[in-house]
């Protein structure tokens, strides 16, 4: 097998000249055509499937990620979305007629024409490497747009072998990986853009916005969450249970739309915890540690984070607890917690840490949900479909699974994206086709109107005043 190619910084005096390059593409037009666009997403297609098993031993360095998941969640997700995008671009990018219009406006052939926002930039996050990064940029190729992908430093192998299948497969002069960190981001920053699509945490999205905000560039936040999860006294234990556990142990956790705390009815405690218990036996008979299907945490600081947030909680350690530096392992951890200050609640945890909160019913769980963060990415109500839906009508989140742990998130279809302080704008689906077009309204005024426009010329004399 061909070997992983090495993770490079780009060196920060050759970024202008770069983005320079990729904007003088997209300014020649070379984009706009679709049969371009669809060679180029037909490429990465290929690109991606010639390099899958790269792909999974990158997912692999990075985050101890199982083959299983990389596979699920990054090769055939992206792939999918490519198909899907490729199948229906062509129906995305034609003109639309503009509705509501009154009749005697018509006449000037009112229509919305789908045009690229320009050149785009587009900042990865580190859990999800390829599909966070691949995802988006499906969505500018198909909108027309040239664009630079800036992957996260954090999953350096994952960011190679992008960098080696973009590279190999896509025209070069018009989409380009550039690799760094905080520096080689900034430098990047300084350059002008049409877009900025950031996936990441919060604090490094303000960074971004506040920047993006001097030159008035549109930005595109997909940030991090705080997501409740919902247990009623009425909720299936087990299928709570088992649903939330997943939603904690893929990717060790390190998913955006996992819950962070859970919020259950003191009546439903005692049954919950054991059919976590029950549960995680079941999905690691030998124990995470020894499973070839639980993956590691990304990197020592990211470890020492978990470890603190751990170390600094007054909970009980209900089940897991266990933790190796040497292998950036941490077992699934089930806390009762008994107040929202608590380390487990206050920050976002990102990763395999399940504070449980008991609360006295389902309009304490809501007050309290609302109080930890108003406008989270998820929220994941389990009990009668009365009570999902007085959840539903009583919150504000990015999305919501009813039910389950961030399924709606898995949909390739239904548009992704925050809310308030969780993020702004959503792709996947028809959206990542939107997040990166401009709806550019046009008319065309025929020469033989002229004399039904004459209303609207200087001198406004009474007679037109009274017409
Ligand atoms: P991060 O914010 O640390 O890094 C994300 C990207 O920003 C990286 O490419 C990094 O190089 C860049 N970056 C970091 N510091 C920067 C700075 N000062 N200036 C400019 N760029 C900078 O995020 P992460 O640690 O990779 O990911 C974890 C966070 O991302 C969590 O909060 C998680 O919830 C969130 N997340 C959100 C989504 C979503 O779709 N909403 C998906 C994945 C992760």
């Amino acid at each position: 097998m061909a070997e992983l190619p090495p993770f490079e910084h780009t060196p920060i005096d050759s970024i202008a000249s770069t983005v320079n390059g990729i904007r003088a593409s997209f300014l020649s037009h070379k984009t706009r055509p679709l049969e371009f666009r669809l060679a180029q997403l037909r490429k990465l297609y290929w690109g991606l499937s010639d390099n899958k098993d790269l792909i999974i031993e990158a997912c692999k360095k990075d985050l101890g990620k199982p083959t299983f998941e990389t596979y699920l969640t990054e090769v055939s997700w992206c792939m999918n979305d490519i198909v899907f995008m490729s199948k229906n671009v062509a129906r995305f990018a034609k003109d639309e007629s503009a509705q509501d219009i009154p009749l005697t406006n018509r006449l000037f052939a009112p229509k919305i024409r789908k045009d690229p926002l320009g050149t785009v930039l587009i900042i990865g996050a580190y859990n999800f490497p390829i599909q966070l990064s691949i995802g988006p940029l499906i969505g500018a190729i198909a909108a027309g747009c040239t664009a630079v992908l800036k992957p996260s430093e954090s999953s350096p192998n994952a960011a190679a072998i992008m960098q080696k299948i973009i590279a190999e497969s896509l025209d070069p002069s018009c989409y380009t990986v550039l690799q760094g960190a905080i520096p080689e981001t900034t430098a990047l920053l300084d350059q002008k853009w049409d877009k900025i699509f950031y996936t990441g945490s919060a604090n490094v999205g303000t960074i971004i916005a506040k920047k993006a905000a001097e030159t008035l560039t549109p930005v595109t936040l997909e940030l991090g969450g705080r997501n409740p999860a919902i247990i009623t006294k009425h909720a299936d234990p087990k299928l709570a249970a088992k649903r939330l556990l997943w939603a904690k142990t893929l990717n060790a956790g390190q998913v955006c739309v996992s819950q962070n705390f859970t919020l259950v009815d003191k009546d439903m405690l005692p049954l919950f915890v054991e059919e976590m218990k029950n549960s995680l036996q079941e999905f690691y008979p030998q124990g995470a540690r020894n499973s070839p299907d639980y993956g590691r945490i990304v990197n020592l600081r990211q470890f020492q984070r978990l470890k603190t947030m751990l170390d600094e909680s007054r909970g009980k350690i209900l089940l897991g607890g266990t933790m190796d530096e040497s292998d950036l392992f941490i077992e699934p951890t089930v806390v009762q917690v008994d107040s929202l200050d608590d380390s487990l609640i206050a920050e976002e945890s990102f990763g395999p840490l399940l504070p449980i909160l008991p609360v006295a019913d389902l309009d304490e769980a809501i007050k309290i949900a609302n109080q930890v963060h108003d406008t989270p990415l998820g929220l994941y109500p389990f009990g009668t479909q009365k009570e999902m839906e007085k959840v539903l009508s009583q919150t504000r989140s990015g999305g919501a699974s009813l039910n389950d742990g961030f399924f709606h998130a898995s949909i390739p279809t239904l548009a992704f994206g925050g809310v308030g302080s969780s993020g702004q704008g959503a792709y996947r689906g028809k959206a990542s086709f939107d997040v990166f077009t401009h709806r550019r309204s046009v008319t065309k005024t025929p020469g033989w109107i002229e004399s039904q426009l004459d209303i609207r010329y200087p001198p406004y004399t009474l007679k037109k005043q009274q017409k």
